[in-house]
Parts: C-alpha cells; structure tokens; sequence
C-alpha cells in the first residue's frame, strides 16, 4: 500500500487548537503507565487534554483514577510487550474501544543488571524484546494506522506523534547493563530512522532521554548508597527526577507546538548530559 506524502496532506488543524499544547481531542497510547514514568506522563497527556489509553501487562487503575479526575477517558488493555505476536490485535482493541490513536509514548521498559563478563542471554533477550523489538513493532503498527487516518481524512487530519523513551545510556555506555544499553542506544537510532521515513507523512518522531528518576526501574540503584551519593553529586540540578518531570516534554511532543521536531532526542536529566 502506499500512503500520502506531506504534500498531500496538511497536518494543520482543522480547527485550531487553543493553544499550541492543547491535547483536546487527540487520543494518546501509554505504555506501561500503571506506574513510574510512564503514569507521570499519561497524567500529564490528561491534563493537556488527552484521552489515554494504557497498554499495561498488570492493573493501572491508580493512573486511571488520576485521568479520569481530569475529565479525561482512561482505556486500560492488557499485554505482554515482552512478545510482539499481538502487536496487531492489541491496537485493534485500542481502535475497537476508541476509533483512533493519534499519539503513542513507548515508555514500557526493564533493566537487568550484571558485569558484562557474566551477561546471560535470557537476560540480553528480555530487554532487548521489551524494549527495542516491541517499541519497533508497536509503532510500525501505529504509524499503518496514521497513515490510513492520512487518507482517509486528507486535509482534516491533524497528523501523528510518536514518542520513545530512551534513556542517557542512549548517549553513554554505563556500567553493569549490557542489553538496556544496547536497546536505549538503538532506540535513538530507531528514533532518526522512523523520523527519516514518516516526517514527510505528517508523523513526528522524538523520544525523551530521561535522566536518573526515581521509580522502580532505579530502586535498586537507589539502595546502594554510595553510587545513589555519587549520582547525586553529579546532577546540576542537585535532586533526582520525579515522573511529573517528564510531562511536559512529553506534551510539548506530543503537540503541535512540535509539529516541525523530527527525530531528536531530548534530554530530561537535571542537566547530566551537560556537565
Ligand atoms: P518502572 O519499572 O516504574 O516502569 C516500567 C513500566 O514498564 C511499568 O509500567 C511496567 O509494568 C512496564 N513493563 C515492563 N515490562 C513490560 C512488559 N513485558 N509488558 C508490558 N509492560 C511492561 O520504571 P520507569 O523508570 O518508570 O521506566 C519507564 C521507562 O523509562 C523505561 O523505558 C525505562 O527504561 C525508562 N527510563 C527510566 C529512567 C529512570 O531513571 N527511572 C531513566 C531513563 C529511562
């Protein structure tokens, strides 16, 4: 099938937004937002204006009761990103529930930690499949589904953003994570390739580099008191990340105040990459 190129389809709104930032309207996949990272950011989606649908392996319903005290629509669906076989099936149900999907954030992640000496392949598999070759295939799924929006709607259609969660290890090596340094670093570059092929189709692709933030992806992390000292030490900003953190870079590309961002990854990390 072939679909559209930005020549022939406007990404302008309809109607205009309020304001650039506005979400009113747009519907938002959030994977892995029952907790961390990806709740701070589904809520902050809400509050710009967005219904949420949660991709979620377990119950969400503490981030649904968040949305919905926004007045927003929370969709909740079950899946396994470790497996990609229902990549398909999992947004048809999206579609069943909600029509459309006009934004996705792929924060769902793991980390597995051990020297690289003693790195096993069980443990080099479920990163690399829940991290790289899910986000792949989910947003191959999403971006087949814009791009029939695309024709479908022509000029009426307000184009699509995707959003992937790297991680500073897109940008530096670390210590003791082989696969989460490998999969966040393939991340960045998956970003500028699906940029590379879908921008002129009217879809952005960015991704957000956190920064050390706390949820239970760094709890371990946080245990061990003398390297939690030593991150510390080395954050401009003097604290770590909470998740609401990230919202706003989340709404600023996910809007279309970010209609001419393609590709970048940016970083959200009290200032760790600069020092
Ligand atoms: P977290 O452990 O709190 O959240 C991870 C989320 O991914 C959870 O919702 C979990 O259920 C989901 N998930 C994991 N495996 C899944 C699977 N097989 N199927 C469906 N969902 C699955 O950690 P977090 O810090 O909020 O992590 C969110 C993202 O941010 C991850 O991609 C992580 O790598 C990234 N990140 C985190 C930090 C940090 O400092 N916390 C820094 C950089 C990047």
């Amino acid at each position: 099938m072939s679909y559209p190129s930005i020549a022939h389809v406007p990404v302008t709104a309809p109607s205009s937004p309020r304001h650039p930032f506005d979400l009113q309207g747009r519907v938002a996949l959030v994977t892995g937002c029952n907790t961390g990272i990806g709740a701070g950011i589904a809520v902050a989606l809400a509050q710009a204006g967005a219904d949420i649908v949660g991709l979620n392996r377990s119950d969400a319903s503490q981030t649904a009761e968040q949305v919905q005290a926004l007045g927003r629509r929370f969709v909740p669906i079950q899946a396994d990103l470790s497996r990609t076989e229902a990549m398909g099936d999992v947004l048809a149900q999206a579609l069943a529930a909600v029509g459309h999907v006009d934004i996705v954030v792929n924060n769902a992640g793991i980390i597995r930690r051990a020297d690289a000496l003693d790195f096993t392949e069980e443990d080099w598999d479920a990163v690399m499949n829940t991290n790289l070759k899910s986000l792949f295939f989910l947003s191959q799924a999403v971006a087949r589904h814009m791009l029939d929006c695309a024709a479908q709607q022509g000029a009426q259609w307000r184009g699509g953003k995707i959003i992937h969660i790297a991680s500073l290890l897109s940008f530096q090596g670390g210590v003791r994570v082989p696969s989460y340094t490998a999969a966040k670093s393939g991340v960045l570059g998956l970003t500028r390739l699906m940029a590379n092929e879908w921008a002129a189709k009217g879809i952005n692709v960015n991704a957000i580099a956190p920064g050390y933030i706390k949820t239970n992806n760094t709890e371990a992390l946080r245990q061990d008191a003398g390297r939690a000292d030593a991150i510390l030490q080395r954050i401009p900003a003097g604290r770590w990340g909470q998740p609401a953190d990230l919202g706003g870079a989340a709404v600023f590309l996910a809007s279309s105040a970010a209609n001419y961002v393609h590709g970048h990854t940016l970083a959200v990390d009290g200032g760790w990459l600069a020092r």
